[in-house]
């Protein structure tokens, strides 16, 4: 049985095509740097052979239509062959557990746009043009949020009047499938029971968020109801004084759109270094001396360990600590920043120490120093075995 699952990011479009009678990958992709000049477009088919196209990739529509060509090209007969899709959704509302696409299901993930204005038009527009082009598919949707339905009401409220909790608004957090993956991925690595391990895992994208993690349970993480809480993001600004926002729209007479679109898109590496969005960039730059883009550097990794440090004391005490996502599992320079001076904690991080392993499949990168009392891993995260499990569980439940 063949599953797509579809992961539109911020800035990327990933996609994998597995046959799920082995969980094998038959075609797996990934559009990148959606809407800047440097983009591309990456496939690897079953046999492992690569291609990487330069292209300028302006929307998520244009990604999309390269997706599916390439998949009819490279990989299929024809797109009949697909039996279901996985779509990534980044909030369900009411929804938590994957579900089948309904008119219903759509106009609540619709109804949680302005909750999401980034992630959301793009994955609706993703939604939409699949079911066009593939009817004979069934199309499910899989959310961010399932893994964190365990974090506690003190943990999830805000301190606004207590109405807003009872209408439903609290964090809800997000990246769920990547927390939830490198946790059990750490556990296997280290062949210990999920359930006795305290983890901290800190999923470092274009969106990034950390999670504090109890024997496999989220207990709390740094995103909240919407997708701007928490750490210094790609393009978004993570926490800022809420007293601010008014006092900058009224000084230049900014719209709530216009403020939104601010945090959004203008904030963050982004904002701070006026370099780019891509870590990669803004760490090249540092390197070369760009101090705006070693500032952005700086106070990216110090908002991380500002946040692990609040983690450590809700989880009372950590076990292990891994990094995720693209920045994370790939920066060893942000590695080191973020830990910097934590040693006397338990922290004891040693980058040289190139150990890697496999676990569930996944390279797992072990930079845990001598005598550290926490576990340090780097692991990549592989949030689309997650969501095709979860799609062929509401196939199974459908029959
Ligand atoms: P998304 O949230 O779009 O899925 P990813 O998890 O793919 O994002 O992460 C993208 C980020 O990872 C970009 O900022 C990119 O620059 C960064 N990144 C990828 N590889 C490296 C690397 N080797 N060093 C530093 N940053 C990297």
């Amino acid at each position: 049985m063949k599953i797509l699952v579809v992961n539109s990011g911020s800035s990327s479009l990933k996609y994998t095509l597995f046959d799920m009678a082995d969980e094998s990958i038959l075609f797996s992709g990934e559009i990148e740097r959606i809407g800047l000049d440097n983009g591309n477009h990456s496939f690897r088919s079953r046999q492992g052979e690569e291609k990487t196209l330069e292209t300028r990739i302006r929307g998520h529509g244009q990604a999309l239509d390269a997706m599916l060509d390439t998949l009819a090209q490279e990989s299929l007969s024809s797109l009949h062959e697909i039996v279901a899709v996985a779509h990534r959704v980044a909030h369900g509302g009411k929804y938590r557990d994957a579900v089948r696409i309904s008119p219903e299901v759509m106009d609540e993930i619709r109804r949680m746009t302005p909750m999401i204005p980034l992630h959301h038009p793009p994955m609706i527009e993703e939604i939409e043009e699949c079911e066009s082009r593939m009817p004979h598919a069934v199309h499910v949707a899989v959310f961010d949020t399932w893994f964190h339905a365990s974090i506690p009401d003190e943990a999830a409220i805000y301190g606004l009047p207590y109405r807003y909790f009872e209408q439903g608004y609290r964090r809800i957090g997000f990246h769920g499938h990547s927390h939830a993956y490198v946790c059990a991925c750490a556990a296997k690595y280290l062949e210990q029971p999920i359930e006795a391990l305290k983890m901290i895992t800190c999923h470092l994208g274009n969106g990034a968020s950390l999670c504090a993690i109890d024997g496999g349970r989220s207990i709390d993480t740094s995103l909240g109801m919407t997708a701007l809480e928490g750490l210094i993001m790609g393009t978004r600004s993570g926490d800022v004084d809420p007293g601010l926002i008014p006092v900058i729209m009224n000084e230049e007479s900014l719209s709530p759109d216009q403020m939104m679109n601010m945090l959004y898109r203008e904030s963050g590496l982004k904002g701070l270094s006026g370099v780019s969005s891509d870590m990669r960039d803004v760490e090249a730059a540092a390197h070369h001396g760009d101090r705006r883009a070693l500032l952005a550097l700086d106070a990216f990794c110090y908002r991380v360990k500002r946040y692990i440090g609040a983690m450590l004391m809700v989880l009372g005490g950590c076990d292990v600590l891994v990094f995720a996502g693209g920045i994370g599992r790939n920066s060893g320079t942000v590695r080191r920043k973020i830990l910097q001076g934590a040693e006397g904690l338990g922290f004891v991080l040693d980058e040289n120490k190139r150990v890697t392993e496999s676990a569930e499949d996944q390279p797992v990168l072990d930079v845990t120093g001598p005598g550290s009392r926490v576990r340090i891993l780097a692991i990549t995260t592989w949030e689309e075995i997650v969501m095709a499990r979860q799609c062929l569980s509401v196939l199974k439940k459908g029959a």
